[in-house]
């Protein structure tokens, strides 16, 4: 029996379980480590079986509780190791500051609110690094030019997710000062393209097209049942397009409404950032994939990463429905939107 459930997917944390009969992995750890345990818990998996972390990519949305989750369960976390030097690098701290400090700093420079560009500099990543990059006192990345964030669902506020991720590391910090916020209980490091295994479910890492070090998307394969996701990335580019084949569930990013983002209240730089080939996908170009690129095999697809502030779950599924009706081998398939604030019921396959 292969299963898989979403604990979370969208711009405030990202997280999967995929398992086996025999082996259970969580992809990506983008919730605070309490509120990955209680959703597990909540959709019927133990947290304590978990074997592994397996990483798609630094931002924020899927790292925030990862360190201390592989902490507190004592497993290893698998990533790429660009990846893993890109989250070391951020959460070596440059100072200490206490929380309060943090929060001042960030409502004071790391986060305006939308619409306040013309304060807020320039626009590259590069400038963001220089100027816009704030550290807290565990170095979580602050940028405001969310370049360190995935879909930039830019606010005045902290977000409660993000927020619960720091409390918990500051919590772990203060017991053990002395411990290296980056340490692992182990790391192991694959590469995209070449495949490897955890326990009895082989794993498929491919690369995405997305502003980060080492981004990739995953096809897990267990008992003869595959598993893709590929969220976070630009465009569709062959190379994905080729994985996500002879798949039985398919999670695939539609993050956003191309009028909708347009039209929102986001600072131009940010939309452009959404909107380039190393953004997200649109609810019109996954559609263009489902109608297009894609075989039609998948028992699940699972449509994934949708904004919160430039898209609708409604529009998301229209766009989706549309394309797959028009492929008449099409019509045995599930269309399931992943959720930011509730797990899905799993899909077993
Ligand atoms: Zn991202
Ligand atoms: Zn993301």
């Amino acid at each position: 029996m292969v299963r898989m459930t979403v604990l979370a997917s969208g711009s405030k944390g990202n997280s999967t379980i995929v398992s086996s009969a025999t082996t259970r992995i969580l992809v990506d750890a983008g919730l605070s480590c309490r509120e990955l345990m209680k959703r597990m818990r909540a959709a019927g998996e133990q947290p304590e079986t978990l074997d592994a972390i397996l990483i798609t990519h630094e931002h924020q949305d899927h790292v925030q509780g990862m360190a201390v989750t592989a902490r507190k369960l004592g497993i290893p976390v698998y990533l790429t190791e660009p990846t893993h030097r890109a989250w070391v690098r951020w959460m070596t701290p440059q100072k200490r500051i206490t929380y309060a400090e943090w929060l001042a700093q960030r409502q004071s420079t790391g986060h305006r609110a939308p619409g306040s560009e013309e304060k807020q500099g320039a626009g590259s990543r590069e400038q963001g690094a220089e100027d816009g990059v704030r550290r807290s006192a565990l170095g979580v990345q602050e940028c405001d030019l969310a370049s360190v964030r995935c879909s930039a669902d830019v606010g005045a506020e902290p977000d409660p997710e993000e927020k619960a991720a720091a409390e918990e590391a500051i919590a772990e910090a203060e017991k053990e000062p002395q411990k290296d916020p980056a340490a692992l209980p182990a790391v192991e490091y694959f590469r995209a393209g070449s495949g490897f295994r955890i326990g009895d479910i082989a794993i498929t890492p491919f690369t995405i097209p997305h502003d980060a070090a080492d981004p990739v998307g995953f096809v897990f394969e267990a008992d003869g049942v595959r598993i893709a996701i590929a969220t976070d990335l630009g465009y569709m580019p062959s190379n994905v397009s080729v994985q996500l084949r002879v798949c039985d569930v398919l999670m695939l990013e539609s993050n956003h409404d191309v009028d909708m983002l347009r039209d929102g209240p986001y600072p131009w730089s940010v939309k452009q950032r959404v909107m380039s080939r190393v953004g997200h996908l649109s609810n019109d170009a996954a559609a263009e994939f489902l109608a297009r690129g894609y075989d039609g095999g998948a028992a699940y697809v699972v449509l994934a990463h949708l904004s919160e502030n430039n898209n609708l779950p409604e529009l998301a599924r229209i766009s989706a429905e549309r394309a797959l009706r028009d492929r008449m081998s099409l019509l045995a398939n599930h269309l399931l939107l992943a959720e930011q604030d509730r797990p899905l019921e799993a899909i077993v396959l």
